[in-house]
């Protein structure tokens, strides 16, 4: 059994949340792509976490984590995490790292710091944690995979290769001092030192787990309007953050069985690139702000405040079609309690024209967003345990948004804590 936990919006959806929820009955959780520029916000009986590099399946005993080979691997990150784990008295995790993954060299952090600080302007807002240049790399054929860490001469040789373009770029382009061979022999010794308790041939791994019928999760990082092919491009991330790309980034070419969206009851985004349902009025958009979350919509990594906005249906219905979602997960209706109507956005204007289908991104650009209005529940929720316990107005707000998605809500959270989720029954 195969299930997939994927963002139908930009990021910060509640996936963490949900793979925790889901990770109970699991054996295995997979990361297969990404790498430690997003976070999951985590809240359980060891306290609060934000899980950057490391599966959401570490707090469970039963679960072996995968990082799987469409990762991008930040080791010293992937370390600081499990040691945090350790220092807070979570029990050490199962964890293997598949031997095809590629690794996060500091010179694609340095790279990425240094062209955001030349575009200016013109950045892409990224969260300068490598991710662009090691993907750029490996589609380049110019990264290190895991497996290449364990042989000196190899490596030896495809630096001698790398090196002197790197450099061209670091002196010429940036007006910096170049890198030494023997500094970055040394960072990939330490790399594979680090690492090597945790390598594993994972595609044999999910041959067996397969065979052994093992219920197994892959977890999504960002949102669909992330993808590089279907999202916001260039206001994209680098890899695919959809969910047909999990087998893949995974090592396990199987399709999967169910593939859970999650959406949240109004719309946030961090960083740059269109969004329309944008609220620009600062004063309500804090007042969203504040309450979103489990302690506001700040960024999980970044610290950054999220660009907050009502929810989008265009977007929404578009990023649940590109994920395939079998199900929905909606995630934080009780932060609107305070609001005496809410605002749906149920299509674009653009041009001068009403368009229900997500544009491409200059179209995306010139679009405003055309609301309808429901009547809100003006009351906290949050302790209610049973979907039919809701208020009328927040089961008419969900049917709605329901039926402009197109895609059955079968979970509803309404608290970032784990038993605050109820199960639904689709019209
Ligand atoms: P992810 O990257 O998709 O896992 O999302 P984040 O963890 O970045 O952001 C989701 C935020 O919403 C986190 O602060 C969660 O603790 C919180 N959260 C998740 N579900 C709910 C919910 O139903 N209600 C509230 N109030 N917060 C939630």
């Amino acid at each position: 059994m195969i299930k997939a936990v994927v963002g139908a919006n930009w990021g910060d959806e509640g996936k963490g949340k949900l793979t925790d929820v889901f990770a109970k009955e699991s054996d295995i959780v997979v990361r297969y792509q990404g790498g430690n520029n997003a976070g999951h916000t985590i809240i359980n009986s060891y306290g609060k976490f934000a899980l950057h590099m490391l599966p959401s399946g570490v707090f469970y005993q039963h679960i072996t984590n995968v990082i799987g080979n469409g990762v991008a691997l930040n080791v010293d990150a992937f370390v600081k995490e499990l040691a945090a784990l350790k220092e807070r008295g979570v029990p050490q995790p199962t964890i293997i790292v598949s031997d095809r993954v590629q690794i996060v060299m500091s010179y694609h952090i340095l790279f990425d710091k240094l062209e955001e600080e030349r575009l200016g302007k013109g950045a892409f807002g990224s969260t300068r944690s490598g991710i662009a240049p090691f993907y750029a790399d490996k589609f380049a054929k110019i990264g290190f995979q895991v497996s290449e860490l364990f042989d000196e001469e190899w490596l030896s040789a495809k630096l001698d290769r790398i090196l002197p373009a790197k450099n061209t770029l670091l002196v010429h382009l940036y007006g910096q001092a170049p890198m030494t061979k023997d500094d970055l022999m040394a960072e990939l010794k330490r790399y594979k030192e680090a690492i090597a308790p945790y390598v594993h041939d994972t595609f044999k791994f999910f041959q067996q787990a397969v065979d052994d019928q093992k219920v197994i999760l892959l977890e999504g990082q960002l949102g669909a309007l992330r993808d590089p092919d279907f999202g916001i491009y260039p206001y994209s991330t680098s890899s695919s953050t959809l969910s047909f790309y999990g087998p893949i980034g995974a090592s396990l070419p199987r399709p999967i069985d169910e593939i859970w969206a999650v959406t949240k009851a109004y719309s946030s985004c961090v960083g740059a690139g269109p969004f329309v349902t944008e609220i620009h009025d600062e004063v309500e958009a804090q007042e969203l702000r504040k309450r979103g979350g489990d302690a506001g919509e700040y960024g999980a990594t970044t610290g950054r405040p999220r660009r907050m906005g009502y929810f989008d249906a265009v977007a929404t219905r578009y990023g649940c079609q590109v994920q395939g979602a079998t199900h929905v997960a909606l995630t934080n209706l009780d932060v609107l309690g305070y609001l005496p109507e809410i605002k749906i956005c149920v299509a674009y204007e653009t041009d001068g024209k009403r368009r229900e289908h997500f544009p491409n991104i200059t179209r995306l650009d010139h679009s405003t967003p055309i609301f309808e209005t429901m009547k809100g529940w003006n009351c906290d929720i949050s302790h209610i345990r049973h979907y039919d316990d809701l208020p009328v107005e927040a089961k008419a707000y969900v049917d709605r948004l329901e039926a402009l998605i197109g895609v059955p809500i079968a979970l509803v959270s309404n608290g970032p804590n784990r038993e605050q989720i109820m199960a639904r029954q689709s019209k």
